[in-house]
């Protein structure tokens, strides 16, 4: 009986921690909205980056949610190794199609996403996904604690590391003013977080996770403007040194980029650098002259 019990103990325990894995990344599916569109070719391996952050690569890419209806049409761009690249652009013009693929939710129709020269549909998700860090546009928690939301992209961190994450997040402070501090559970079942406080949530969960590519979805844009300048300053620093693809709703945020892509119905109709745009005198010149006369703005860029 004895020789019996152990091992179906140790069975046991395996099964939990395997079906804890799968309820995570069933739920990670369903949070994102996303079935598992992808799958990995047989005997994919891992992506390899390095030890030095990854170039990345969009070459010619067509995409389609529904194959009725093309998003994107021949975007091609780089992101030189460490370097950042912002995209700008109107609603529904398909920036946040750029860090879904990017993220491997979706393979691309045609052309190719690469980072460090592999193109990503012949490596493995797990390991793309490992490299990448993305702070979405609507972030949706976990029903667990906070720091499980946190630790998330970093199992096995110290409470210290979460906390000072949670810290440069700017969300310490609201964490340990709720009743069980890292230990209060958000989500449906849990504390109702806003949309500025989980979005800090998701930044805090992706500083500590560090991985060599960032990629930030509007980051900002639920936040306070204090808040937001606070957090910028974070990013930036985060973004130091890594391949950055920079989704942004305040162009104040993009002007040191390394290149601007302009968005429009899928396709990029401007490219180049702040100055080189204004000078261009386009629609880039033509946004920025328009944030430039809302004073909430003005104010910000002082
Ligand atoms: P942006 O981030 O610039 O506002 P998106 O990349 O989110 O734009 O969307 C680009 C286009 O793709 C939009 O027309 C949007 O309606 C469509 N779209 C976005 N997500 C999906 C989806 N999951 N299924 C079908 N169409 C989608
Ligand atoms: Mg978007």
């Amino acid at each position: 009986m004895i020789q019996l019990y152990i091992p179906l103990n140790f069975l046991g325990v395996i099964y939990r921690e395997i079906k804890q894995s799968l309820t995570d990344l069933e739920r990670m599916f369903t949070l994102m909205d996303k079935e598992r569109e992808v799958a990995d070719v047989p005997g994919a391996k891992a992506l390899h980056t390095g030890n030095r952050p990854p170039e990345v690569r969009f070459e010619h890419v067509d995409f389609a949610y529904d194959p009725a209806r093309p998003i994107l049409h021949d975007v091609s761009f780089t992101i030189p190794a460490g370097k950042t690249v912002a995209v700008v652009g109107p609603s529904g013009s398909g920036k946040s199609t750029l860090a879904r693929l990017l993220f491997r939710f979706y393979d691309v129709q045609g052309g190719q996403v690469r980072i460090a020269g592999q193109d990503i549909r012949s490596v493995t998700q797990a390991s793309v996904r490992a490299a990448v860090g993305i702070v979405p546009q609507d972030t949706v928690l976990f029903n667990d604690t906070v720091e499980y939301n946190i630790a998330y992209g970093q199992p096995g961190a110290s409470r210290e590391q979460v906390v000072a994450a949670a810290r440069a997040a700017r969300i310490h402070d609201f964490i340990e003013a709720t009743p069980q501090g890292y230990a209060t559970r958000v989500g449906e079942r849990g504390l109702k977080l806003s949309g500025g406080e989980k979005q800090r949530v998701a930044i805090a969960r992706t500083l500590l996770k560090n991985p060599p590519i960032l990629i930030f979805d509007e980051a900002t844009s639920a936040l306070d403007s204090a808040n937001e300048r606070a957090i910028q300053n974070e990013l930036r620093s985060a973004a130091q040194g890594k391949t950055s693809l920079v989704i942004a709703h305040r162009l104040s945020t993009v002007v040191e980029a390394h290149e601007i892509l302009v968005m429009e119905a899928g396709r990029i109709i401007e490219r180049g650098t702040h100055e080189a745009l204004l000078a261009a005198g386009g629609r880039y010149a033509q946004m920025w002259n328009l944030q430039l006369n809302q004073p909430e703005t003005l104010a910000e860029t002082e």
